[in-house]
Formats: C-alpha cells, structure tokens, sequence
C-alpha cells in the first residue's frame, strides 16, 4: 500500500535551549514568580484577607462524612454489658483477618454466648467496614473518631473493654436494635440446595 504523503512542518527549537542565558532568565523568573505567589497567599491569609483551608490540628479538629468509618466501638445493652453474642460472622468476614474472638457461654440461655475475649489488630484492619456489615445485632460499628496514636504494640490492639468502653464514647453507646433481636434465620433463595447445604449455610451464616 502506497505511503500517503505528509508534510513535515520544522519547528524551531525552544528559545530556552538556544542560549545558556536566556535559558537561566526563565528558571529565575520563574522560581520568582511562584515565590512571588507563594508569599502573596501568604500575607493575604496572615491578615486574613484570604481563608486558608489548613487546619490546626489538633485545636481545630476536622469533621468528615456522617458514613465515615473510623475507629471501631462494640454497642452495649441495657445493663451494660456488649451486644456481641460471639458468632464469630465478623472475624470470618474480615479480609485482613485481624478480629480475634474468645466465646464463652452465657449464664442467660436467651443470649447463649459472649465474647469473653475480642480483640481488634488495627494494624492490619484495613477500615473496609465489613464487619460492621456483617454483624447481624448491631454490636460492632466503626464511628467518627480518626485520630490513632500509639507509640508500643500493645496500643494496636483494641481490646474488648477499650472497644465498648473507653472515654471517647462517653459511657459507651447503646445498641439501635432491639434486645430481644436474634441472629436472623436466612432463608436461601436458590431451592436448588439441597436440604443439608441449606441447614449449613443456616447455622454459618452467608459469605
Ligand atoms: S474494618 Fe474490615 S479489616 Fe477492619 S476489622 Fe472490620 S472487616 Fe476487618
Ligand atoms: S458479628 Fe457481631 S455479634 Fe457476631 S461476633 Fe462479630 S460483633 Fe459479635
């Protein structure tokens, strides 16, 4: 196939390249300029002519989205003591795998078990909000609070009476959900199970 013909325009080189002097006239007025910019926001913003969008952290905290998801709260009952019932559906959702839960049996044969142990490994929580999501009686929710600071190990894990208690939460936060709610029996769609695949995904949950 014959190569159309095109027309070549040359340009000439830019005028920065052609002399060494001209060239460091434009790096010059160039850094001055934006100095020059720099230095007029600035005064402008030490006067308070202009707003600055800098904020002093931490006396002037900042405010984000109502749907944040920051650091992690387990919800309370009424007499206390944490929603959670230990059934385990966060841990199993996490991707990072860092909620680590010790069940225990409950004297109350309503509530069946609690977490005698729950730990959050925030160092590997990846703020995804899965567990929140999963979480099938409001217990584990991830609230507004951004700021975490912790100079050993022993900081990063969030243990159970930190998650449901600390000072931040004011006396802890109290659960939306009804008490009395249970872990939903989740009916599945696809009949196409067979009876004992669906008793399964009954007793674990879906993933
Ligand atoms: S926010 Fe995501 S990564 Fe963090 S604990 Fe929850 S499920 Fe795991
Ligand atoms: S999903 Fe909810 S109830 Fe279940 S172990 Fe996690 S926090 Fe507790």
């Amino acid at each position: 196939m014959a190569i159309s013909k095109v027309t070549v325009i040359k340009v000439a080189p830019p005028p920065l390249d052609a002399n060494i002097f001209i060239a460091g006239w434009g790096y010059i007025t160039t850094i001055a300029s934006g100095m020059w910019m720099t230095l007029a926001i600035f005064i402008k913003q030490l006067i308070k002519i202009e707003k600055t969008n800098t904020l002093e952290w931490p006396e002037q905290p900042s405010t984000y989205s109502d749907r944040f998801k920051g650091k992690h709260f387990l919800t309370l009952r009424d007499d206390g003591e944490v929603r959670c019932t230990a059934c385990f559906l966060c841990a199993t959702n996490c991707p990072a795998d860092c909620i680590h839960i010790e069940a225990g049996n409950h004297p109350d044969n309503e509530l069946e078990k609690y977490p005698v142990r729950f730990e959050i490994d925030i160092l590997r929580c990846v703020f995804c909000g899965y567990c929140e999501e999963a979480c099938p009686v409001d217990a584990i929710r991830l609230g507004p609070e951004y700021a975490m600071v912790g100079t050993n190990g022993g900081k990063w894990v969030y243990t159970k009476e930190y998650l449901a208690e600390r000072k931040e939460l004011s006396g802890g936060i109290t659960s939306v959900k009804d008490e009395t709610d249970k872990h939903p029996i989740v009916v599945v769609p696809a009949l196409s199970r067979k009876t004992k695949d669906i008793k399964s995904y009954v007793r674990h949950g879906i993933h």
